[in-house]
């Protein structure tokens, strides 16, 4: 195929639909959008391991806790051994101590549900907290990527290697 300008001969092309601040544009908005996606992913992960990891450590960290305060306030062995297997103290255990020592006992153990309650709601915050954020940011990610994509959009020509006149191709 000629060229209808010059008669020179015309060669099949892709160029960029829009103009070049636009094209810009779009491929920025295509990498903070991808890279937006990627961070949602890396969130996630993170996110999950971690919060598991944190509630296990603080779980053993009041368990620990509690197990010292048993010894400081001289509960008897049995009482030790089945919180320390348990994390509780049963009402049958209770009932056979003396009413000082089960006072003592109760407190200690209370202290231990309390901080795990607070574990709870700190890991459970945490995941809420992370999730929502992901979650926005995710979908926000998408239309901003579309409309990247479309910004990036190339079209088909046949273009004139002399004098650069071109037609749209099929
Ligand atoms: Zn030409």
């Amino acid at each position: 195929m000629n060229c209808e300008k010059c008669g020179g001969d015309m060669f099949p092309a892709k160029i960029f639909r829009l103009s070049g601040c636009l094209v810009s544009l779009g491929f920025l908005i295509l990498v903070i959008s991808l890279g937006c996606i990627g961070m949602v992913g890396f969130i996630t992960l993170v996110g999950t391991g971690s919060s598991v990891a944190v509630s296990d450590e603080m779980e053993a960290e009041a368990r620990a806790s509690t197990l010292e305060e048993l010894e400081e306030i001289k509960a008897p062995q049995a009482v030790i051994h089945e919180f320390a297997e348990t994390a509780a103290v049963s009402p049958e255990t209770l009932a056979g101590l003396s009413s000082d020592t089960r006072r003592d006992v109760e407190r200690a153990v209370s202290s231990y549900s309390a901080s795990l309650a607070g574990v709870a709601i700190g890991t459970g915050l945490f995941a809420f907290v992370g999730g929502t954020f992901a979650m926005v940011l995710f979908f926000a990610s998408i239309p901003t990527l579309i409309v990247g994509f479309l910004l990036v959009l190339r079209k088909k020509i046949i273009q004139c290697a002399d004098c650069g006149f071109y037609l749209d191709r099929a």
